[in-house]
Formats: structure tokens, C-alpha cells, sequence
């Protein structure tokens, strides 16, 4: 296919492109009917006290089971629901669900567990629903303020508006707790971690991965933690996948582990077995 090729431009695309293009559109398309529908899931990853092995915490993770293409990853369609818009309407219902989901599991005599939510920055510019809706949300079904972690990315803190700031000082005033995704992987400026009323970094699974004795990744790690503990943060690793990783992120001082070693993301019925009845 050359540039100049065709009238309509379209030749531009090789067949392949075109075909992304394709399975793009129409998951557009469906992604408008999927919460109508009811095709998601909210599926919830332990977090791993590490200096007990307890399973302290859980981070939700949407699924979509489109009915024909079945399972997609939120990798594949979270851009695409964050392009149009869709994201603050499917980040209302995670919410929602979620804080459902907690209060079922107290009902049932379960222990008690912080969940986190992810937020995308989309949600911050045009979200409908903002921290006082989600109090009420949570202080409706009697459940504290603490019960949920609202996961930011750092691009969120980048942005550094006076809106951005005052939702997260807000959802901070009235218990919910924040936590900084994926950390390592912006800008990382380091100013935002003393600004901003941050609870719990997540160093991103890049770090976490080929973590070795010997291995650059492992002062990173170090180096992390360090500054997180001074600045009163806790830190949570993710993509924990091997027992070397496990051993070498306890040694280190990491408070939190989150990965396949210790468990997948797992339906909420599953992860309700999971933790104990209190009485
Ligand atoms: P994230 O928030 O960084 O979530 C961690 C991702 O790492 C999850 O992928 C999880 O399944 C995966 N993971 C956990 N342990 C391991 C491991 O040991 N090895 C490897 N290789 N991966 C591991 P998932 O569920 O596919 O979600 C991908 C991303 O989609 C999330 O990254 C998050 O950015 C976004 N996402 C998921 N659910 C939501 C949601 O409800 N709202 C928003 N806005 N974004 C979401
Ligand atoms: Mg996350
Ligand atoms: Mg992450
Ligand atoms: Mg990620």
C-alpha cells in the first residue's frame, strides 16, 4: 500500500490495518451495549501482607464477556472506553458493584477487606459522579470510608490541576484511601509523592519481573521502598510471580506482593471463599 495510492485514503491501510480497524470499530460499537447488557464482571486480585501472608486487600479488575468473542482484557477495551467517554459510565458501575459486593461480604459474616478501585484520569476530567456521590454510595450500605483504595496513575498527578487536587483531597477527607498505580513507569517526579495525600505506591510489574540478586531491578526496588517508608507510604509490589521475587521483595522491606504466585484475579465468589468468617 503506498500514501498517495487511493482517493479515499483508505489504501493507505495494508489489509491487516484495515482489519484492526475493523474488530476497533465494532468493539466500539458493542462496548455502547455491553453495560446494558450486562456483560461485565468484577473480578478481585488478593494483595499479600508479606511479613504475614495474610490477604489484606484485593484490587478489582473488570472483565468483559462479550457474547461473541467471549473474555476480552481490559487492556484491549479500557483505551477504547476512555477515547469515547464510556469509562466514566463503566467506572460508576465498578464502583457500584464493588461497594455491593462489600457489604454482602460483611453481611456474611466475613472478614473485613480494603478493596482497591482503578480511576482513570478520564474519569477525573468528565465523571459524572464525583467523591460526595461516592460517600454516599459507601456510607448508604454503613460501610467506612476506608473500605476502598482509589487507584491513580501518575499521569492523573502530572496534570496537576486544581480539580484534580481537590477530588483527591476530597475522597482523602472522607476515608478513602489513594494509591498510585504502576509507579516507575511515568515521569515519576518525585515532588507528587510529599504533595499529594498518597497512602500506597505500587511499584509497577516491569521492576518486579527479572528481579534477581544481582539484578539493577533489585536496587530500584530497594531504592523505591526506601523513599516510600520515609515519605510514610506503603508500597505494594505487582506482577509477583516467582518465589525468588517473593523473598528478595520481603528482604527488602515491601509491605504488600500482588501476583500470580499468590493468586490470578479471581470471580467474587471465589474470592469471598477466600476469606474467613470472622465468627
Ligand atoms: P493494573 O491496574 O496495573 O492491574 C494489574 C494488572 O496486572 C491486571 O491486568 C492483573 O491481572 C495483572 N497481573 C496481576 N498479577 C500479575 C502477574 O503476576 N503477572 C502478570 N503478567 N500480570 C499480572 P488486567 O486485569 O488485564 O488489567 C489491565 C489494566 O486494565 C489494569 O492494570 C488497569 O489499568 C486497567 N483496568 C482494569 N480494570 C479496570 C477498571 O475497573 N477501571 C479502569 N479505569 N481500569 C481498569
Ligand atoms: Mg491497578
Ligand atoms: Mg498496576
Ligand atoms: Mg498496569
Amino acid at each position: 500500500a503506498t500514501k498517495n495510492g487511493g482517493r479515499n485514503g483508505f489504501s493507505y491501510f495494508t489489509a491487516a490495518m484495515q482489519e484492526v480497524a475493523k474488530i476497533r470499530m465494532r468493539l466500539t460499537n458493542d462496548l455502547h451495549n455491553a453495560l446494558a447488557g450486562k456483560q461485565f464482571e468484577v473480578y478481585y486480585q488478593p494483595i499479600v501482607e508479606l511479613a504475614t501472608g495474610k490477604i489484606a486487600k484485593a484490587e478489582a479488575l473488570i472483565r468483559w464477556n462479550h457474547p461473541v468473542a467471549g473474555l476480552i482484557s481490559p487492556a484491549n477495551f479500557i483505551p477504547i472506553a476512555e477515547e469515547t467517554g464510556l469509562i466514566c459510565g463503566i467506572g460508576d458501575w465498578v464502583f457500584q458493584n464493588v461497594v455491593q459486593q462489600l457489604a454482602a461480604w460483611r453481611d456474611d459474616g466475613k472478614s473485613e477487606v480494603q478493596i482497591s478501585i482503578n480511576k482513570s484520569p478520564i474519569q477525573f476530567q468528565n465523571g459524572t459522579k464525583d467523591h460526595s456521590d461516592w460517600h454516599a454510595q459507601l456510607s448508604a450500605l454503613g460501610l467506612p470510608g476506608e473500605s476502598v483504595v482509589i487507584e491513580i496513575t501518575e499521569s492523573v498527578l502530572l496534570e496537576n490541576s486544581e480539580k484534580v487536587r481537590s477530588q483527591l483531597s476530597k475522597l482523602y477527607l472522607g476515608g478513602m484511601r489513594i494509591s498510585l498505580d504502576d509507579f516507575g513507569t511515568g515521569y515519576s517526579s518525585l515532588a507528587y509523592l510529599q504533595k499529594f495525600d498518597i497512602d500506597f505506591l505500587k511499584i509497577d510489574q516491569s521492576f518486579v519481573s527479572n528481579l534477581t540478586h544481582t539484578s539493577n531491578n533489585l536496587a530500584l526496588c530497594e531504592a523505591i521502598i526506601v523513599l516510600a517508608h520515609r515519605l510514610g507510604i506503603k508500597v505494594i509490589a505487582e506482577g509477583v510471580e516467582t518465589e525468588e521475587q517473593h523473598v528478595l521483595l520481603k528482604q527488602a522491606g515491601c509491605d504488600y506482593g500482588q501476583g500470580y504466585l499468590f493468586s490470578k484475579p479471581l470471580p467474587a465468589v471465589e474470592f469471598g471463599r477466600l476469606l474467613h468468617a470472622t465468627s
